[in-house]
């Protein structure tokens, strides 16, 4: 079994090229027969590193999941991929199980998915050891731990119950979120090496995190909606009640939005989710009960009407947001009723006197997270033990430290003329941007558009931002829009692109425009702080060169 063999299942089952960080160590880990704990933040590609090792392993993986009403689905999907995946729990019949486990027995799954709760069954217990079990997984394996945010008596009991079959399975346990504490327990239950914990780097560089100690929590949320149409996101409130409130009041504002939490039916809450996921909603308005799972790579923004209890639940529910990679926004309204409300629910809990004071700790840290002047991102990865990260240069924080700063554009739009130059000014500006971009599409590949050499230069930049700046330099007078005679429209360059070209003229009009962008209300971010904020990613990295990417013989007219 060897890494080569692991690349072709995920090219021939799944289409992907290659793995992504992270994967790769976990699958080796794996292979290699070792105990292995993967922390990877959510939508990082967890369900590959079992998948894969499950495909390659003669006999079944076992994959333990903390959600009857996912299962499904994550079956669905792995059959869709042509992987034979079952599940069994408690929806089906008796009849309906008994087929799945002789099924089982004759070989007919790679993976079957089961709930915790199975293995307290002495009957399935005693199936369980018949089958040839080779890997069990364990996903959202912070459950197990009573330090985790979602401690589970099941997980546990289940963790203690695996180690003890007689033919030992190898143990692969995920999850998104876990503190240092919770890494250790997770090890210890599971008799895990710490050379066989993998951690990938938690930041997620598309998330601008901010905090916002806003007076009126509706109108900001009402301001945003208006000012973001076209997107789509998740509201997350602490109470049903708050819920039902706060989407009748946005519905009654015209605004698409649906509410979930636990008090509705199952059908209610299908209807919500379903909507959602076809894009029908603006925002789902939702209790911590919505998002496990949840599938959808485009969401635009995760609001926190209220406080979360932990950074834990915060990092996870806001997490959700931007899976796709696209830049994305983590908004999270500060009320200091919230921080009381939190303490009176864990004074309120059954929870042991040492527990109590735990959660307390983690309230606290919540609360600094509200109040800190450092980075908001770098203060989440630290909470979680990775000590060494930068300024994101994006969230409210690191925001606030460059509003002052100018930014200067030249370079970037010295990159767009060239592009369109090289391009012979007969291209409109999507395709230009998908150049700068360094798109894989197929149109762009195939036309070896001017040679490549201009391809991919501003890749550092998503091909919405370069688009969107070309359209500022448009406004501004850089370029013009023409049609050409197939009455599509093209780029052409104005004599003031040539100067800025030449090294003759800087481009900082666009400040204008920008200056007071960020401070509109309802208007958190806008496209001069996501530049601002490559531009400062870069500006650690490395210098930009200055003018005159191209040579001068390109310029001549
Ligand atoms: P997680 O369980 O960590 O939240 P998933 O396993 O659901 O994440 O994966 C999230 C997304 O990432 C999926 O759409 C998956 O297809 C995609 N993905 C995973 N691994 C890769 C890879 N190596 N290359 C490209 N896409 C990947
Ligand atoms: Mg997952
Ligand atoms: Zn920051």
């Amino acid at each position: 079994m060897t890494l080569r063999q692991a690349e072709e299942l995920l090219q021939k089952y799944y289409g992907h090229s290659s793995f992504r960080p992270g994967q790769r160590q976990i699958i080796e880990s794996i292979l290699a027969g070792y105990n292995t704990l993967g922390i990877m933040p959510t939508g990082g590609g967890k369900s590959i590193c079992y998948q894969i090792p499950a495909l390659m392993f003669p006999g079944i993986t076992i994959v333990i999941s903390p959600l009857i009403s996912l299962m499904k689905d994550q079956v669905d999907g792995l059959r869709q991929l042509g992987i034979p995946a079952t599940y069994i729990n408690s929806s089906l019949t008796l009849t309906e199980m008994d087929e799945r486990i002789r099924e089982m027995t004759a070989g007919k799954y790679k993976l079957l998915y089961i709930a915790p709760e199975r293995l307290e069954s002495g009957r399935f217990r005693a199936i369980f050891e018949t089958l040839p079990v080779y890997l069990v997984t364990i996903d959202e394996a912070h459950c197990i731990s009573q330090w985790g945010h979602d401690f589970r008596p099941s997980y546990r009991s289940m963790a203690q119950m695996i180690r003890q079959l007689p033919r030992k399975p190898i143990i692969a346990a995920l999850t998104a979120t876990a503190t240092p504490e919770v890494r250790e327990d997770i090890a210890s239950l599971l008799s895990i090496e710490p050379a066989h914990i993998y951690a990938t780097r938690l930041q997620r560089d598309n998330l601008s995190f901010s905090v916002r100690h806003e007076e009126d929590r509706r109108e900001f949320i009402r301001a945003y909606l208006e000012a973001h149409p076209r997107q789509t996101g998740i509201i997350y409130c602490s109470t049903r009640k708050e819920v039902d409130q706060l989407h009748q009041d946005l519905s009654g504002q015209g605004f698409a939005t649906a509410a979930y939490h636990a008090g509705m039916s199952d059908e209610e809450r299908e209807r919500a989710q379903e909507k959602f996921s076809y894009d029908q909603l603006q925002a789902i308005v939702a209790t911590n009960a919505f998002g496990m799972g949840i599938d959808k790579s485009n969401v635009r923004f995760v609001i926190h009407y209220n406080l979360p209890k932990n950074l834990e639940s915060y990092y996870q529910e806001a997490g959700r947001a931007g899976r796709d990679g696209e830049e994305s926004e983590c908004i999270l309204l500060y009320s200091p009723q919230d921080v009381h409300t939190q303490k009176f629910l864990i004074e309120q809990s059954e929870l042991s006197p040492e527990r109590k004071q735990h959660e307390f700790g983690k309230l606290q840290e919540m609360h600094n997270y509200c109040y800190t002047s450092q980075c908001l991102q770098a203060t989440i990865v630290k909470y979680f033990g990775d000590p060494g990260s930068e300024p994101c240069g994006k969230c409210s924080n690191c925001r606030k430290l460059t509003e002052e700063e100018e930014i200067d554009l030249t370079t970037e739009a010295q990159k767009i003329f060239s592009c369109i130059k090289r391009m012979k000014e007969r291209f409109g500006l999507s395709t230009v941007s998908k150049v700068l971009k360094g798109s894989k599409s197929k149109r762009i590949l195939e036309w070896q558009l001017d040679g490549l050499s201009t391809y991919g230069i501003m890749k550092e930049y998503t091909e919405k931002q370069i688009h969107q700046l070309c359209l500022e330099l448009v406004a501004e007078g850089y370029l013009h829009i023409r049609l050409n005679n197939h009455s599509l429209p093209v780029a052409k360059l104005t004599p003031k692109a040539i100067e800025v070209l030449k090294g003759e003229r800087k481009v900082t009009g666009l400040r204008k425009i920008y200056k007071d962008g960020p401070k509109q209300s309802g208007q958190a971010g806008g496209l001069f702080e996501e530049l601002r904020a490559v531009r400062l990613k870069l500006s650690q990295r490395e210098q930009i060169p200055p003018y005159m990417i191209f040579p001068d013989s390109t310029l001549k007219e």
